[in-house]
């Protein structure tokens, strides 16, 4: 056996363990009594453990430096995927390595903690509750962002871990230019006349509503053969290796929109999890061996650019409905028939500004993730004092989103973000919007029937553009070069920008 494989064949069964490790996670989120809370917390900790110490172990570590002498030889396999997999376990082991395995259990107990205190606090809109444990959770980030790179601003390290080459610099770039665009489209929008949302709220019934978002789930290409659907209070997709790969969404009878685009969100996700080349299977480039998570998909922002692609650019669209209406009426068609295709399309893609970022339309959503990550970094390097944080929240709310939250509970408490340990994640959703529309104007230039088949309700040639340039290569590539690869650019976010002006410009006839 040659020491690449050696290697590969040490990271499959942590693989395993970590699918396994999301087969427990997706049963605590889906149907999982409550009072198994504590038990399954120990559980994934164990098995958490159980994957850490094998990628330390001294067998994968003295594999690893003889693959990387096999590798630099003159018959050595070069192909990309092979030589980024042992780089990618290098990496890890670094990672690893370099944190203290005291501060990882620290983090994890804390976590425990925080998000318990979290939910109460958020139930009793009570700050004051959650403020110890946000307190020891910065000091336990801060003290991991050291850890992992001393050199590197704390944000940018702490970054690092869901969107690799992603830096502070960049990213604020990256807002002031969004900021400078969507602040006066959200203003000339709130001065237009507002289309009324009634034709969507009344009541749908959910199984329908699940029969339809799902047979448009497949359309998309998301595979029920390899996955399935069910209901979860905070939707998400999770895979257990592409061959099982399962959405959730959450439905209000009398809101029609909510589960139908959620569930299309994470089918979107889905595509991209199912779609890893067979090959990588059970390797490092189907798993996150910094995060310990099993996954296909290379950073948080593009596995969010493929969500968003498929919810929004397509999903949201006046040529999707101009085909799919039909049917949904036919589904509902007590509440539809009579209802003209401009006001069910004007009432999906309204526009306003809402507390709760979860509930964002297109235009606002991003000026959420501009108040959350000013919010995180003036915490991380003490420019904000935790006491001051619910005030300065709705400071910003008010000052960029246009709307002041009425309590905690609906500002400073609403993500569970912070309590489970995520600090610097937030701008992946922001990441994640822009690329999607990096890919989808790349994928749509470089083929020209992706237009004619979608005016047909059709998008096979999409999914074979994305499954291409995007989904086979799962984590060869990071999310900077895939972006350069496929669409010959870096990161951008004109051609986002472009698409929410002519949309909303057109939509609200400014
Ligand atoms: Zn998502």
């Amino acid at each position: 056996m040659s020491h690449v494989s050696r290697v590969q064949a040490l990271i499959a069964p942590i693989n395993d363990v970590l699918n396994a490790i999301n087969v427990l996670t997706w049963d605590a989120r889906v149907c999982m009594p409550a009072g198994a809370a504590a038990s399954r917390a120990e559980q994934i900790a164990t098995l958490t453990a159980v994957a850490q110490e094998r990628l330390l172990d001294s067998s994968l570590l003295d594999a690893v430096a003889a693959a990387r002498i096999e590798l630099a030889s003159a018959d050595a396999p070069s192909d990309v995927a092979t030589v980024r997999s042992i780089e990618a376990v290098e990496e890890a082991i670094a990672f690893h390595q370099r944190v203290p395995a005291e501060l990882t259990r620290r983090l994890s107990v804390a976590k425990g903690r925080a998000q318990h205190a979290w939910l109460a606090a958020r139930a009793d809109d009570e700050f004051g509750a959650f403020a110890p444990h946000l307190c020891d959770m910065l000091v336990i980030k801060r003290e991991m962002a050291a850890s992992i790179d001393a050199e590197r601003p704390a944000y940018d390290a702490l970054m690092h871990e869901y969107e690799p080459g992603m830096t502070t610099t960049v990213l604020r770039a990256l807002l002031a230019r969004l900021r400078a665009e969507l602040t006066p489209l959200a203003t000339a929008i709130a001065a237009a006349p507002s289309p009324s949302g009634d034709v969507v709220r009344a009541s749908f019934d959910v199984g329908r509503q699940r029969a339809f978002a799902l047979s448009i789930a497949e359309r998309f290409g998301y595979d029920v053969s390899r996955g399935r659907d069910d209901v979860a209070p905070h939707p998400f997709e999770i895979s257990f290796g592409s061959s099982d790969v399962r959405i959730t969404t959450r439905y209000d009878e009398h809101y029609l929109p909510q589960s139908m685009f959620a569930l299309w969100h994470e089918a979107g996700h889905g595509v991209y999890e199912q779609n890893a080349d067979p090959g990588l299977a059970r390797g490092a480039l189907t798993s996150d061996l910094i995060g310990l998570y099993a996954v296909a998909g290379t950073s948080y922002g593009t596995h969010e650019s493929q969500s968003r692609l498929w919810e929004n650019l397509v999903g949201r669209s006046r040529v999707f409905w101009e085909t799919h209406y039909g049917a949904l009426v036919d589904t509902f068609p007590e509440r539809l028939r009579g209802v003209p295709l401009d006001d069910f399309y004007r009432a999906i893609n309204r526009v306003t500004p809402s507390p709760i970022r979860v509930e964002a339309d297109e235009v606002t959503y991003d000026l959420h993730i501009m108040v959350r990550v000013e919010l995180e970094l003036a915490l991380l390097d003490g420019a904000l004092e935790i006491a001051d944080l619910p005030a300065a929240w709705n400071e910003a709310m008010e000052s960029t989103v246009g709307v002041r939250p009425r309590d905690d509970r609906q500002g400073v408490l609403q993500d569970i973000h912070w309590s489970v340990g995520l600090v610097g994640a937030f701008p992946t959703y922001t990441l994640g919007n822009v690329m999607a529309s990096q890919f989808f104007e790349a994928a749509r230039r470089d083929d020209p029937s992706i237009d004619v088949e979608a005016a047909k309700g059709r998008y096979g040639s999409l999914l074979g553009w994305l499954r291409e340039h995007v989904y086979r290569h799962a984590r060869t590539y990071r999310a900077d070069e895939l972006l350069q690869r496929s669409t010959g650019s870096g990161l951008d976010p004109e051609p986002y920008l472009t698409y929410l002006r002519e949309k909303y410009t057109s939509l609200y006839g400014l």
